[in-house]
């Protein structure tokens, strides 16, 4: 598994960062955002590193299914699963997203309701 000693996400999921753990398994971990957008938003990161979902190479699919199916488990443990109230999934990609760390990251944003388009 590929690793990378000067990543945030790395060190978080090697437990030298702490933060906020609401899910672990075998592929991800998912933390609560430091700075929260909404009354649930949570990050769900592969263990390892891999850049961006614009980057993903087929070998990473497996990680990918894994970090849909962690947020679902989430969401449903936060109440707010799609058949009681709903979330929004996002991956940043590239600066104009606004993406800030280089670790593929799933955004679940829940709790409150969203406007479509975003901003
Ligand atoms: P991005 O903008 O790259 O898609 O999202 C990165 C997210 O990581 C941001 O929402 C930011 O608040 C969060 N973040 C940055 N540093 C930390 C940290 O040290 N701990 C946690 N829990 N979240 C962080
Ligand atoms: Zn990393």
């Amino acid at each position: 598994m590929s690793t990378d000693p000067d990543c945030l996400f790395c060190k978080i999921v090697a437990g030298d960062i702490p933060a906020d753990i609401v899910h672990s398994d075998d592929r991800t971990i998912a933390f609560r955002d430091i700075n929260p957008q909404a009354p649930v938003h949570v990050l769900v990161v592969p263990r390892a590193h891999v850049v961006d979902a614009g980057t993903v190479v087929p070998g990473d699919a497996e990680d990918l299914a894994a970090m849909v199916m962690a947020a679902k488990t989430v969401a449903d443990a936060e109440g707010i699963g799609g058949e009681d109230r709903g979330y929004r999934l996002a991956f940043n990609v590239g600066p104009d997203s606004g993406n800030s760390v280089a670790h593929l990251h799933l955004h679940l944003l829940g709790g409150r309701s969203f406007v479509w388009p975003p901003g």
